[in-house]
């Protein structure tokens, strides 16, 4: 199955909050939920409808899936992979959706949302640990170090979204040295610093039905 090339606006509107998935625009008055615009389809607009526990669960899921913009697919092998790991499944979940490589790119402010990061990656503007790395998926571990290529055509669109005024900070768990690009992940972050409000548990009771 292919990735998701609709309007990214219209996820947003499905879950009923904002998953800043176009940069800029996702701060401004523009913005779909901003301008308080209803689910999307035929009976989007109806209010009041009672979710079932499933329903509820799901769209937990769908809301954390989507901010990430990945497939079912992988979603459910990176849900594996927190389950194999030792320790409380929902937080290692997020642990390691948080220390993909183009989240990391897009958390340190060299792109403005996740689908760019995700392209820059793709075209090789990112070094980690010195090594060219096209790999998106890729998760770093403490310590690992991550840079934009230094090359102009690298370093001018990391400028260009460095300088542009977007609220999101740099996480307290990555030092980022803005004049060389280079940025190293310090610890792996605690739920308390992890961004996404979803309840995790809701989405390891989904899986474990
Ligand atoms: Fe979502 Fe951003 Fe579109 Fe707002 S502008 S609806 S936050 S993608």
């Amino acid at each position: 199955m292919g990735r998701y090339t609709g309007p990214a606006c219209r996820l947003c509107r499905r879950e009923g909050q904002k998953l800043f998935l176009k940069g800029a625009r996702c701060y401004m008055a523009k913005c779909a939920i901003e301008q308080g615009q209803s689910a999307p389809g035929q009976h989007g607009a109806r209010r009041g409808r009672k979710m079932s526990e499933y329903g509820q669960q799901l769209r937990q899921k769908q809301c954390l899936r989507r901010q990430f913009g990945m497939q079912e697919l992988q979603f459910r092998r990176f849900f594996k992979e927190a389950l194999r790991r030792k320790g409380v499944t929902g937080e290692i979940l997020l642990q390691l959706l948080e220390t993909r490589l183009d989240n990391l790119v897009y958390r340190l402010g060299f792109c403005a949302s996740r689908r760019s990061a995700r392209q820059f990656v793709l075209h090789g503007h990112i070094l980690v640990n010195g090594k060219v790395s096209t790999i998106p998926s890729m998760i770093l571990k403490a310590g690992d170090t991550l840079e934009v290529r230094d090359r102009p055509r690298s370093r001018d669109a990391a400028t260009r979204c460095l300088e542009a005024a977007t609220p999101q900070q740099t996480p307290t768990w990555v030092s980022l040295d803005r004049k060389s690009f280079k940025a190293e992940l310090q610890s792996i972050p605690t739920r308390e610093q992890i961004a996404p409000v979803v309840d995790e548990q809701a989405i390891v009771e989904l899986y474990s039905r």
